[in-house]
Formats: C-alpha cells, structure tokens, sequence
C-alpha cells in the first residue's frame, strides 16, 4: 500500500519506519527543510560549528516501548544519559533540585535531537520543503486508482492508498477540513477542535569560553523564563557556554503583538542575567525561534484516531494523543504503525 505521511517528526517517522519495514511504500512530506519536528537542533556557525538544541531537549519515558526504543538510539551511539535531575530557580535562588520532584533517568542526544530524526528517517522516501496544503478523497477502489490526493503547496499533486497526518492538532485540523466537503472526517473535526497549545520562544544564547557552570538545566519559576538548558553539558564544546533558554507560554503571547521582536530578545536576556548573573545577559551572539505549537495543554486518551473506511484509510497521530512529550509522540506512531501493520498485511 502507498501510504502518504505528512510530518517528519518523531511521531510521523515512527510509524513510518514500521510500515516501510512491513514492505509499505512510504512517502513523507515534511514542510520544513529537516528531520524531527520539534525534535529540533539548530547549527550556529562560529568559529567552529555549533549544535544546539533549540526544540525538545532531553528523552525521558517510562513505558516499555518507549524503553526499548531508547535502548535503540543508546546502542546506535545517538542518546546517553544526561542527568536524573535538574536544578531549580525560584525566590531569587537556585536550588540544585526541585523539592518534591521524582528523580527519573533524562537523555540527550550528544549529536543534537535531529540525529534521531535522520536515524528514523534514513530508509524512508522524504520529500522536504513539501508543505501539504490540501488532501482530496477521490473516493473509489483502491485496486484501480489511488483514493486521496495530496495537493502540496508547490503544486505538486501526489496519489496516494492512505494518509497519516502527523502534525500538531490545529495544522491537522486545517489539512483535514481542506477534505471535509468530500468525505465524512466530521468526528475527527470534531476530536481536534477541543486541542490548543503553549507556545515558547527559545533564546540560543553563545558566551564563548567561559568557566563551566555547575549545572545541566534550571526549571525556573519566573514569570518569562521557564526553563535554561547548559547545551555545553550535552557534548564537548572546548570550553564555550551556550544557553537555550526558554519561555514562560505568557511571555512567548506577546509575540504577536510586539512592535518590536527584538525587544522580546533583550527582555529575555536581562531576565537570564537576574537569574544567573549580570555575565548571562551579555552574551557573545543570540537568537531566537517562536515555537507556535510548544506543547498541547490538553491531550486525548486514546493512541490515535482513524476513519473506518478501510478502502480509503486516514489517520491522526502526534504526541497531543496520550501526552505532551516526545514519548506520547513516539508511542502514538508506534502503535499506529504496528496497528496498520496488521490490519493491512
Ligand atoms: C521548546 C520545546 C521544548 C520541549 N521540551 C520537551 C521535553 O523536555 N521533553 C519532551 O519529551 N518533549 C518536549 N517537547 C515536546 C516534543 O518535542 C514533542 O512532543 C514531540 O517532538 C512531538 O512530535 P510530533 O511528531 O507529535 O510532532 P512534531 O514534532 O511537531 O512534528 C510535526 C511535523 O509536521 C510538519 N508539518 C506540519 N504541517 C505540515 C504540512 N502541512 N505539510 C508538511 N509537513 C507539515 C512540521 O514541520 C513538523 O516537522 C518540547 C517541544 C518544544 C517545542
């Protein structure tokens, strides 16, 4: 079976990986130029290149698949073990943990996030830079011609047996209601319209060689930064800081209404050097990227949702179905795959 994926992130390419190894012919359309998602991982080019983590920061999970799974990428050399605990800011002081809160094993990617992502997706046909605008039901036998259509933004139109939509709920939601008027999607419809997200911004912050700091990441109760990860503890950077610093969902708002974005920057950094030291707000060079869909604030309690019309398969996956982590993503595309697996042997 042709099965079109659309979304090349942790969710998208997992399922992927299953149907392809079942003999499926697999064809991913990702709008952005790279593996993962919000698994992401952006090159600054200094001196010498820098990776850093700007989306999801650290693996941690507890269920057996997601286990086996991490297992996976520690033997194929792309995940270690970080840390079990973070430090944490709040009233003007950094602790070296969180009161209360239950250590668990988190792991990194010493390569960046994205090396997962290009580990997923190496044997799978991927079309990058291929935003989907639209998908079509053709309707019909799938024996003598392709039930949906895929109409990408670049206008190429793909056939395809079977879709996975594997993007966050609101982007689902628009892909879907391009098909509502010729199939009968309206529960999906329906399912999504109850999904919103957190956004963020991430500020990528380069101090140069610095004396190390003792710590891996703060959690911060803060009203603008809510999270500082030490990228410099994750792999050998000769001796220089970098920072990812995140932001409260509040803070990342006013976004839409600034007149002035790089104001937003500054703020964040003057914030960084209350919570570090006046060193923190200057650094060497920064930027940012506003993640619109962060994290969904509610999720469903099922492991995705597909049509019952088994001559023209469709079907949701992505980490707002059991979670908000990159385990509810990978255990939503697993268990898809190994459904459909099955289902269409
Ligand atoms: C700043 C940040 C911090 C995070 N921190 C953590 C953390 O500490 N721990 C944790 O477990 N998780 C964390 N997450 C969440 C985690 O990254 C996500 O839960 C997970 O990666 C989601 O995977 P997904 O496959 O569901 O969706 P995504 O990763 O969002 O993948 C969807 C893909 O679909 C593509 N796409 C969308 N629309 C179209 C279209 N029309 N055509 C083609 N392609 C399209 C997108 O470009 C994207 O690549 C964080 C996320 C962010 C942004």
């Amino acid at each position: 079976m042709k099965i079109g994926i659309i979304g090349a992130g942790l969710s998208g390419l997992v399922a992927g990986r299953i149907l392809a190894r079942a003999g499926h012919d697999i064809v991913v359309f990702e709008k952005s130029r790279g593996y993962g998602g919000r698994m992401a991982t952006r090159r600054v080019e200094r001196d010498e290149m820098i990776r850093v983590d700007h989306g999801a920061p650290y693996l941690t999970g507890t269920s057996d698949a997601f286990q086996s799974f991490l297992e996976e990428m520690q033997e194929a050399g792309l995940v270690t073990l970080w840390n079990d605990h973070f430090s944490y800011f709040t009233d003007g002081r950094i602790l070296p943990e969180m009161p209360g809160r239950e250590r668990v094993p988190h792991y990194m990617a010493p390569g960046g996030m994205i090396s997962i992502g290009k580990y997923l997706g190496r044997t799978l046909d991927i079309y990058f830079e291929e935003k989907v605008g639209g998908i079509t039901h053709i309707g019909g036998s799938r024996i003598t011609k392709s039930p949906w259509m895929l109409n990408s933004t670049s206008i190429n139109v793909f056939g395809v047996d079977a879709v996975i939509i594997a993007t966050p709920a609101i982007q689902a939601y628009g892909l879907i209601s391009t098909a509502q008027d010729e199939f009968d999607l309206r529960k999906m419809i329906s399912v999504l319209d109850d999904i919103s997200y957190t956004s963020a911004i991430s500020l990528l912050a380069g101090y140069g060689e610095r004396n190390p700091v003792d710590w891996k990441a703060i959690y911060c109760d803060n009203p603008v930064v809510s999270w500082i990860c030490n990228e410099s503890s994750k792999r050998d950077f000769s001796g220089d800081m970098n920072l990812v610093v995140h932001s409260t969902d509040k803070f990342a708002k006013k976004l839409a209404e600034a007149d002035d974005p790089v104001a937003l920057n500054v703020r964040m950094l003057m914030e960084l050097g209350q919570i570090l030291g006046p060193w923190a707000a200057r650094p060497e060079w920064h930027q940012s990227h506003l993640w619109r869909y962060h994290l969904p604030r509610k999720s469903l309690d099922m492991p995705y949702l597909e049509s019952e019309d088994e001559l023209a398969p469709i079907a949701l996956i992505g980490d707002y179905f059991q979670g908000r982590s990159m385990e509810a993503a990978y255990l939503s595309g697993y268990k898809l795959g190994t459904d459909w697996v099955e289902k269409f042997s």
